[in-house]
């Protein structure tokens, strides 16, 4: 791969766990053996549950995971005055306007309960889907044909059953989550995207938006889904799960040493030999160089 661009892309709605750590780390190991250059976006259009303290914990969790990045906010002064994503909410609007042109959209300002309550699929509106014109300040579907695929590293996410008619610009003037990260991810030229294996829908539906903007480099990306730190009952990390906090780990005693050494396994990295960041550096190149990342054998040569 070359002039590799990727980034780090947190959402300021909770406490970052353990979780989004071994993502971040992926992600830098990824963007730093292939000496590339990593941006840090945060991920704030959905306002309402962007809050300063978890914008602040952002900024003191990568510190403390001595994880470094060429682009974007410095601290969270600046995160606020240059680069939140309320910020270039013009630009996510432009790109739903192209949407709109191409027929693409419609207005359902349907509950989740209305939609299970009409007849057909929950996921395609049959009511609203028919309609023609966009109705001002309701939320704007996509429509997506039922028999959508999308191929993801070889592997067939079927779009339309999965996930339907997705929302793509909420109420108050604000875009959804699919919009405003395959813009950023346009705008900022990204070509390293390393995700959760829970997000691959997310995936599919961004190829798919892109595919309808007639943005066909974004397809050339690299998409890497790594597995998922399991909770301690064995399903989904999620931000409930305090106790997993990096903030209450901190608290707790954890080194950093100790989710550096988590990665490692995860990687299939002997552990114990690594006491800081360099080392799980250098014994990813190392991997990487033998042919033996996990991370890396899911990319193929584009
Ligand atoms: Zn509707």
């Amino acid at each position: 791969m070359t002039n590799v661009r990727s980034r780090l892309a947190p959402t300021p709605s909770g406490y970052l766990h353990a979780g989004n750590a071994l993502n971040f780390l992926f992600t830098w190991l990824m963007t730093r053996t292939a000496e590339g250059r990593l941006r840090l976006r945060i991920d704030d259009a959905d306002n309402e549950r962007t809050r300063p303290e978890f914008v602040a914990d952002i900024f003191a969790q990568l510190d403390w995971l001595k994880l470094s990045w060429d682009e974007g906010p410095s601290g969270p002064d600046d995160f606020f005055a240059r680069h939140s994503q309320l910020l270039r909410r013009d630009r996510y609007r432009e790109l739903l306007a192209r949407l709109a042109q191409a027929g693409d959209l419609f207005s359902c300002a349907c509950s989740r309960r209305q939609l299970q309550e009409q007849a057909g699929s929950r996921l395609h509106p049959g009511n609203c889907r028919e309609r023609l014109s966009l109705v001002p300040g309701q939320p704007l579907r996509v429509r997506v044909p039922e028999n959508t695929e999308v191929e993801v590293n070889g592997q067939t996410v079927a779009l339309g059953r999965l996930m339907g008619d997705f929302v793509i610009w909420r109420r108050h003037g604000l875009p959804a989550y699919q919009l405003a990260s395959l813009a950023d991810d346009l705008d900022y030229r990204i070509n390293l995207i390393v995700r959760g294996q829970d997000l691959i829908e997310s995936t599919a539906a961004q190829l798919f938006l892109a595919d309808r903007l007639g943005e066909t480099d974004f397809a050339r990306a690299t998409f890497v889904h790594h597995p998922l730190l399991a909770s301690p009952e064995g399903g989904k990390l999620s931000k409930s799960h305090q106790a997993l906090s990096l903030r209450h780990l901190r608290e707790a005693g954890v080194q950093p040493t100790e989710i550096y050494r988590l990665a490692a396994r995860q990687l299939g990295i002997a552990s114990p030999a690594i006491t800081g960041l360099s080392d799980l550096l250098t014994a990813f190149r190392q991997q990487t160089a033998q042919g033996a990342n996990v991370l890396f054998q899911d990319l193929t040569p584009k």
